[in-house]
């Protein structure tokens, strides 16, 4: 499927076919466990996880030649249950984007309408899974990397609890929004795979040290007396009518399915793009130090002095976007500006948690559209860093506050997918698939 497939939807900037024939030839060596749903599953993984012996790039020509030594946890834990890891995914360089645009290496398409964008930052992912390509995949999500790019495609994905999932050997963007996930058609193969990734590690100080629990077990079709939340702000102007006329639908279903509606306020959810754009590009500016030009990645072959080797090798490794960022997250950073911007941030981002948190004291699940619009076309935003940035802005809250969330098929509007999005409490991932199940 990826030979004749790819060749269009551009979703893969490698593909491991020895290595996963390989890990593929020893399943069938051995007798058969029916208990393992993983067992040969083909998954792509996003090209910002590190794969032992396989180039991860980031999709930066920055790491452009990077050969990790070991695996990230998450593709261990899928190793270990045998899942088979086919090949690396196309994103925006470092995950920053919305579009799949900003890759140095090459452009993904929308499997529904190749002049559209798969979504992004993890597009290559999306468009993977949704032309049939992989079963299911992984992808980050800091700002709505997987549940943006999920809708755009027509399929499930999930961005679990802050905590839930190791960041071992994801490569940093944002490390306090950062969060591993998974793509796949439907929500029982979501609920399988996350369970195989999920848990503590103690190689990331972030994971938590709790139980995972059997996701599939929640998977029981009933909703009965779930109470949920629509926030007002979500189904604001911005939103498309073709878009909002699905979920208002979606609404519906759930009420038929005997839950409860109400519409709530998350009063501060419009200035989560602001906050988050000082936060993230902050965290990425301090991430992306270490690419210096020495210690690995890209070194310019022009540098004659320590200090070109520095400037040359980051002028010449990184993109626009990521330039973009690196140079609002040192200004927002600098002693003369750090009260103004970083802090404001911070202390907005506790209002945005404030906002959920006292929606949750009375309700189980808050839900709207995961994006203002179905896909875009290519090239029509990558121009314009402002306006894509605004795609994010009902993904980014659940960023803010580490929050689940989950985007699922809602229909179309104009031929184009819609995605439902559903944000759950803090490590109650089983409620927001248990609805996620029943409404699919
Ligand atoms: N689109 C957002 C950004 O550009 C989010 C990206 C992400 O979640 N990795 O930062």
């Amino acid at each position: 499927q990826i030979e004749t497939t790819d060749q269009q939807v551009d979703a893969f900037l490698r593909v491991d076919a020895e290595g996963a024939q390989a890990a593929a030839a020893k399943i069938d060596e051995q007798p058969i466990d029916v208990a393992n749903l993983l067992a040969g599953m083909p998954i792509g993984i996003k090209d910002n996880l590190l794969t032992d012996g396989v180039i991860t790039t980031a999709a930066s020509k920055m790491l452009a030649n990077f050969k990790p030594v070991f695996d990230a946890t998450v593709v261990e834990k899928l190793k270990a249950k045998e899942a088979i890891m086919i090949g690396k995914t196309n994103l925006d360089e470092f995950a920053m984007g919305s579009s799949t645009e900003t890759s140095a290496f090459k452009k993904t398409k929308n499997p529904w309408d190749l002049t559209k964008v798969p979504g992004g930052s993890s597009g290559g992912s999306a468009a993977a899974v949704a032309s049939g390509e992989v079963v299911a995949a992984l992808g980050t999500d800091t700002g709505g990397s997987i549940r943006q790019p999920a809708a755009f495609n027509g399929i499930v994905g999930i961005k679990p609890t802050y905590g839930r999932v190791s960041r071992w050997g994801a490569i940093a963007f944002a490390s306090s929004l950062d969060q591993v996930g998974v793509f796949s058609r439907n929500v029982a193969d979501n609920a399988t795979v996350l369970e195989a990734i999920s848990g503590h590690d103690e190689k990331d100080s972030t994971s938590a040290n709790l139980p995972v629990p059997n996701y599939r077990a929640a998977l029981n079709g009933d909703i009965k007396g779930m109470k949920i939340a629509v926030a007002k702000e979500y189904m604001a102007e911005g939103v498309e009518p073709g878009v909002k006329a699905q979920i208002e639908a979606a609404i519906e279903t759930f009420k038929s399915l005997g839950a409860t509606v109400d519409e709530v306020s998350l009063p501060h959810s419009q200035y989560a793009v602001q906050t988050y754009y000082i936060i993230a590009s902050s965290e990425a500016s301090s991430n992306l130090s270490r690419y210096d030009g020495i210690r690995y990645g890209y070194r310019s072959p022009e540098a004659k002095t320590l200090e070109e080797v520095y400037v040359k090798s980051r002028s010449e490794g990184f993109g626009d976007e990521v330039k973009r960022r690196i140079m609002l997250g040192t200004f927002a950073l600098s002693s003369g500006f750090y009260d103004a911007y970083f802090k404001k941030a911070g202390q907005m981002r506790t209002l945005i948690i404030r906002d959920f948190e006292q929606v949750f004291a009375d309700y189980d699940l808050v839900v709207g559209p995961t994006a203002p619009t179905t896909a875009f076309e290519l090239g029509d935003k990558v121009t314009d860093p402002v306006t894509m940035y605004m795609n994010d802005i009902l993904t980014i809250p659940a960023n803010m506050a580490g929050l689940p969330a989950m985007s699922v098929p809602a229909g179309f509007a104009d031929g184009m997918p819609v995605g439902l999005q559903i944000i759950g409490k803090a490590f109650d991932e089983e409620t927001v698939y248990r609805a996620g199940y029943a409404f699919e």
